[in-house]
């Protein structure tokens, strides 16, 4: 997709901290972390929502995303302390970007029931 942001990180074209890549996902620094570790995993094909990756029956992607935000929180320190996968899904949820990404927080206590 020539106009989605992480389409972009994934190509090259916009500069990220990449923290983890294989050959299907990479990983990197959100740009305004809420924790003191936040990473965003996201498939390198451009895929916009978990319901749309659902709809088009990505399962092996979708576990693919879901163990590389597991091997981030390893990477990061995080199996320890524990750590939150969050993935928002629609703008009612707080999605701004529409290319499917799993957050991963970490590193302070996080609170439940989320905002
Ligand atoms: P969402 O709100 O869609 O769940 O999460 C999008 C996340 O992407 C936000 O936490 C935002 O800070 C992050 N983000 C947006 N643009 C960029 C960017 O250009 N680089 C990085 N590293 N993160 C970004
Ligand atoms: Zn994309």
């Amino acid at each position: 997709m020539s106009n989605c942001i992480f389409c972009k990180i994934v190509a090259g074209e916009i500069p990220a901290q990449v923290v983890y890549e294989d050959e299907r996902a990479v990983a990197f620094r959100d740009i305004n972390a809420q924790a003191p570790t936040h990473v965003l995993v996201i498939p390198r094909a451009h895929v916009a929502s978990l319901a749309e990756a659902s709809e088009r029956g990505e399962r092996e992607l979708l576990g693919h995303v879901l163990d590389a935000a597991a091997r981030v929180a390893a990477q990061e320190g995080l199996r320890e302390g524990g750590y939150r996968t969050v993935i928002n899904t629609g703008a009612g949820a707080g999605q701004s970007v529409f290319h499917l990404h799993a957050h991963v927080l970490g590193g302070r206590p996080l609170s439940w029931p989320p905002g």
